[in-house]
């Protein structure tokens, strides 16, 4: 089977030669492990990070190794007495065709509940980030403001949606085209969206929210984050997600130059990591599980063909390419 591996660590963005993809050795699983056949690939903004050196709340990737992220396959061979050959499984052994792994790094997923590849997206990873951010780290209530950066993407569309469903008195999203903030308000239900390539982020978001925000959700960070300081109104909160706009920038960001402004405010900005809301799993799944049954909570996922697109898919998560959950269909 193919996999890929990081050969160089990218400096600003991540080029071609950076990367090799090669042909590894299919293993039969030994006691205990399990040989998977991949089918869905996810590729995410946090890879990026793992590409380069520094420490950070995962190990950097290794150098001549085959990189990790999350996919969901089916076992082809099993070793293991609670994992049978033919049960689909969520694991962590992405960017490949082929692994073999400890059973107990398997998570069973079912394929008559969901489609497969929404365990990496919508039910997933991304879905929950979208659940935790918005209802525990930015404390939302009904009848608050909220405002989504990246909200055409996967996390995005979740918020601004599952936000609308909880009762926010208006919900704003900013994207990257025409095409997105169309989607934004004529599928997604929001109340307002901009395109944040057409002018300045901080007269966008005035206009789009003249009574100011309550809340905003940060998958951007850059300029965003400070429109957003700019825009907050008394008791605000910030969930700071993600900050993509910096993640190939090689001089540090600049910070936001308004942060003052939380004192008049009383603002609030606080960082999350998904990893560490997976208690909130089971109310997730069902709540959220039930709202995509009934069709009220929409979502999109850009596929992108074949092990040998891996990467083009992942830089094309950078540039914006992908609506919904950017997924490698094997
Ligand atoms: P998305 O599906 O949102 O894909 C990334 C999107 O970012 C692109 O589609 C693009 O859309 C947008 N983008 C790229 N460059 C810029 C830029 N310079 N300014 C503004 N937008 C840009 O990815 P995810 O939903 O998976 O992740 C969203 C964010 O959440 C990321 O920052 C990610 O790192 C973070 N994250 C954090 C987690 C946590 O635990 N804290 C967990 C999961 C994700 P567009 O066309 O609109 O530019």
């Amino acid at each position: 089977g193919r996999e890929w591996a990081l050969i160089s660590r990218p400096v600003g963005w991540p080029k071609p030669e950076d990367f090799e993809l090669r042909e590894a050795p299919v293993e039969a699983p030994a006691a205990g492990q399990v040989l998977v056949k991949n089918l869905y690939l996810s590729v995410d903004p946090y890879m990026r990070g793992r590409m380069s050196a520094a420490k950070s709340y995962v190990a950097p990737y290794e150098l001549g190794k085959a990189m990790q992220g999350g996919a969901v396959g089916v076992v082809i061979a099993s070793n293991d007495e609670g994992v049978a050959v033919g049960d689909h499984v969520l694991h962590f052994f992405g960017w490949r065709e082929y692994a073999t792994f400890d059973a107990k790094q398997a998570v069973k997923v079912d394929p008559d509940a969901a489609p497969l590849s929404t365990y990496l997206g919508v039910l997933g990873m991304t879905g929950l980030t979208a659940y935790a951010g918005l209802l525990r780290t930015l404390s939302f209530k009904e009848g608050d403001s909220v405002f989504v950066s990246g909200a055409a993407g996967a996390v995005g569309s979740q918020v601004g949606q599952i936000a609308k469903l909880k009762g926010a008195s208006r919900v704003i999203g900013s994207a990257g085209s025409d095409e997105k903030v169309k989607l934004l308000l004529e599928e997604y239900g929001f109340d307002a969206a901009f395109n944040y390539k057409t002018g300045e982020v901080h007269s966008l978001l005035k206009e789009a929210a003249p009574d100011g925000i309550d809340t905003y959700f940060d998958n951007v960070g850059g300029e965003h984050l400070e429109a957003a300081i700019g825009r907050l109104n008394r008791d605000g909160r910030i969930a700071i997600c993600g900050a993509i706009s910096v993640y190939n920038t090689t001089e540090p960001a600049p910070g936001p130059r308004n942060l003052a402004r939380l004192i008049q405010t009383r603002g609030r900005i606080e960082g999350f990591l998904v990893g560490d809301h997976y208690d909130l799993q089971p109310q997730f799944v069902q709540e959220v599980g039930a709202w995509i049954r009934s069709g009220e909570l929409k979502y999109r996922e850009t596929f992108v063909d074949g092990i040998e697109n891996n990467l083009e898919a992942f830089m094309g998560v950078l540039r914006g390419d992908n609506t919904g959950k950017m997924i490698v269909k094997l």
